[in-house]
């Protein structure tokens, strides 16, 4: 894989290992019966991605279908209401379906097409990621079934509606608390079931090698193209590039291309925003590199939020995106060697963050994406009015509209 990005050798940002671990995170944590389909996926998934034909087939849809580059708008007014000199928004709420997680879909979608499956499966909580899903398996004539907790299907009809539109089958969950972790399961134990024509799309960059690694992959092209967009409009690399944390795939596709062409001391601030909930000190939350600690969780060795058993602990945020007790291996590594710093923010932060976007600058964005955005007034503070700072827009808004009237914004 030639990447343009990479100025030198002694540069390179290079995890991954082998078995898919960042330093001692990620891995290969499953059943016995899993591993040979794990095993032919990073096989195929090396194959694909050395193939200039998998590259350009992908590009194409990149640009044609999903609307790529997405733009990257300077937000003067937001600049100037959050005391910073220069806001940049890397507008994936641009994208077709309004969020970056069709990058992911889509290239997953090629990959099981090129390999030879028919169906694809996935799982899904608040029904965004089975929308991707269905999406891109409409695109490419994919069989699609998608794993969903009977509660979440009650808590997000809209989705399961919009899936089965475009042909997909939503399969109830009803064991446990009918919740995403329960979907895993399911969809984990029917995959083994179906391995010989069935694909696992997965929705973040979480998982057991190499899906981390593979996301990523799929991902990247954000920031790829903020690096790309960023030359000729700054005589200097910006002071800061935040993003959203849930899994951590549109943090790490954002942060990747940064990792890699800059060496630590030339590169941004890198800063990953995750979900505090009603705070951190609370039990109500989702901030799993704050308060986490190591575990395995859905296959993979990572910060996560658990009970002196090991057992996960429900994880809360006003955004669904963001509400998991584990968070991808990668941005575990990148905690814990300083790379990226982490930091929790509030829903009443995100709230506040999403009602200042939407009257500063006419774009209403996902309630995860705000979670970023509030972190501007923060580092506002500690970089001084000079500062410029690069925002991912992980998604678009309108999914959250009931939310956001029920939390009371734009009563007066
Ligand atoms: C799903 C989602 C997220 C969180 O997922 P990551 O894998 O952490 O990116 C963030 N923003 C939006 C709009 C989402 O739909």
């Amino acid at each position: 894989m030639t990447d343009p990005l990479l100025p030198s050798a002694e540069l390179a940002y290079s995890s991954p290992d082998a078995q898919g671990f960042f330093g001692p995170y990620g891995g290969t944590f499953v059943p016995e019966t899993v591993i040979p389909a794990l095993e032919e996926l990073t096989a195929a998934f090396a194959e694909a991605i050395a193939d200039p034909a998998f590259a350009e087939e992908f590009g194409t849809l990149l640009e044609d279908y999903i609307g790529r580059p997405t733009p990257l708008y300077r937000a003067d007014r937001l600049a100037e209401a959050t005391g910073l000199a220069r806001v940049y928004l890397k507008r994936e709420d641009l994208t077709h379906t309004g969020a970056h997680k069709i990058n992911n879909t889509v290239g997953q979608c090629l990959l099981a097409r090129r390999m030879g499956k028919h169906r694809v499966i996935a799982e899904t909580g608040a029904g965004q990621h089975g929308v991707a899903t269905a999406t891109a398996a409409a695109l490419l004539g994919l069989e699609c079934s998608v794993f969903m907790g009977t509660e979440d299907m009650r808590r997000q009809s809209l989705n399961v509606y919009k899936m089965r539109l475009l042909g997909a089958e939503v399969v109830p969950v009803g064991e446990g608390a009918g919740t995403l972790a329960d979907a895993v399961t399911a969809a984990l134990r029917h995959w083994v079931e179906r391995v010989e024509d069935t694909f696992y799309v997965l929705g973040s960059a979480v998982g057991p090698h190499p899906y981390p690694a593979m996301v990523r992959e799929f991902q990247k092209v954000i920031g790829e193209e903020t690096l790309v967009q960023l030359e000729g409009r700054l005589e200097r690399t910006p002071d800061a590039v935040v993003a959203c944390i849930g899994g951590g795939s549109n943090a790490i596709g954002m942060f990747y291309p940064f990792l890699r062409a800059l060496p630590p001391g030339e590169r941004p601030l890198l800063v990953g925003a995750e979900a505090a909930g009603l705070g951190v000190e609370t039990d109500r939350h989702g901030a799993a590199l704050t308060k986490g600690s190591p575990g395995v969780l859905h296959g993979f060795y990572s910060y996560l939020l658990q009970d002196d058993a090991g057992n996960p602990l429900e994880a809360y945020s006003i955004s669904a995106g963001l509400d998991y007790p584990g968070v991808g291996p990668e941005h575990s590594y990148l905690k814990d060697e300083g790379f990226v710093r982490y930091e929790a923010v509030t829903d009443t932060e995100a709230l506040d963050a999403f009602a200042l976007l939407t009257r500063t600058e006419g774009i209403i964005p996902a309630i995860e994406s705000s979670h970023a955005l509030a972190m501007l007034p923060r580092l506002a503070a500690e970089l001084g009015p000079d500062a410029v700072v690069v925002v991912n827009v992980s998604g678009r808004g309108d999914k959250d509209m009931d939310i956001v009237r029920e939390a009371g914004l734009g009563a007066g």
